[in-house]
């Protein structure tokens, strides 16, 4: 089933949805079930399952040169969402990238989608490889996620690649896409970024699903601000424990957000890295407590390696 059918049948309940990650690679997919049961109970709505481009590594050769090798750590998203709903039988969303695809693997990806009966993906560019400093699309492949948008579009319209194919089957995908309540990074101002997002909308996408925030009054800023440029569909938060004293530099480094100040003090306090994640737990159960409030129609969770955080949340919901 769509997400976007998923929301418009809620009748004004407050759905969840989980977001995962591919087990690395040699862990075996039990890794994920264990991830998985405990969250189970709560009847998540869907389970988005992120997508991971390969790298390149410089492996060292027994000479003392290097080699460089390319490594993808965690493989298989498409057939990890088949096996998700094989096994609980729950919607799946795989996301889908521009960076690292041609035009024709990614037509080939939603194909193999389509046959494994999936009925959503999460548009998304993808950030730079590791060992580069700008997004560089693969030749042939897309630069924006407007673009990938577009090919879905497409497939659903029946057009494929080859554009005399006869007797064409449509594909029916649900297209989410990114939006960010903080701006993403290499936009030169808010304005600008909702424009390219509207354009996705515009395009064809039927909801939006946050870059994760701390500061719900960011969220709804965020919405208030799409609602004015004409965007009008679903914006789901997206949200995210913090759970180690770490992520007060990670996070801001790494997504591009802001920890407001009393979350940032609160952790500051903690000497244990129990004691943070009893702080973000709570911190999470507040703002969605306060989200569930103000009427929001599915809270995302990034589960993350802490189900059992994400379970203690939702539970407490
Ligand atoms: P785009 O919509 O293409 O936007 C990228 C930038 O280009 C923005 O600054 C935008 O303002 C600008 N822009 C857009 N269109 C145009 C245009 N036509 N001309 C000029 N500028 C333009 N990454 C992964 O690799 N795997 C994942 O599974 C994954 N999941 C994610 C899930 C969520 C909910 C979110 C929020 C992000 C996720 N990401 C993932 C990260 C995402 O790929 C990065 O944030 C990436 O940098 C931007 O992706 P996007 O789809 O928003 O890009």
């Amino acid at each position: 089933m769509k997400v976007i059918d998923h929301i418009n049948q809620a009748a004004g309940r407050t759905l969840v949805s989980f977001e995962v990650l591919p087990p690395l690679k040699g862990k075996g997919i039990e890794a994920l079930y264990k991830h998985l049961d405990p969250l189970m109970e709560f009847k998540p709505s869907y389970i988005n399952v992120t997508y991971h481009r390969s790298e390149h590594v410089f492996k060292k050769r027994a000479d003392g040169t290097f080699e460089k090798v390319i490594v993808r750590k965690r493989p298989g998203t498409e057939s990890i969402c088949a096996a998700i709903m094989n096994k609980y039988s729950v919607d799946t969303v795989p996301h889908l990238i521009c960076g690292g695809f041609s035009i024709n693997e990614t037509e080939d990806a939603l194909i193999n989608l389509r046959y494994l009966g999936i009925d959503n993906v999460l548009v998304l560019r993808g950030d730079a490889a590791k060992n580069e400093t700008a997004f560089d699309p693969e030749p042939g492949g897309h630069k924006y996620a407007s673009e990938l948008l577009q090919q879905v579009v497409n497939l659903n319209a029946g057009i494929y690649l080859e554009e005399d194919l006869k007797g064409t089957q449509k594909t029916e995908f649900c297209i989410g896409v990114a939006g960010y309540p903080e701006k993403h990074f290499e936009a030169p101002n808010m304005d600008t970024d909702l424009r390219y997002l509207k354009a996705k909308v515009d395009a064809g996408a039927d909801y939006i699903v946050t870059q994760m925030f701390f500061d719900n009054e960011k969220y709804y800023a965020f919405v208030k601000a799409c609602r004015a440029a004409g965007i009008n569909v679903p914006v789901i938060p997206g949200l995210k424990p913090v759970y180690t004293k770490k992520q007060l530099t990670v996070l801001p480094k790494t997504f591009h957000i802001d920890l407001p100040n009393d979350l940032s003090n609160e952790m500051l306090k903690c000497k244990t890295d129990e004691e943070v994640e009893q702080v973000g737990t709570e911190w999470l159960l507040h703002q969605s407590k306060d989200l569930k409030k103000n009427g929001v129609q599915v809270l995302h969770y990034y589960t993350l390696g802490k189900p059992h955080v994400i379970a203690n949340v939702v539970k407490e919901l």
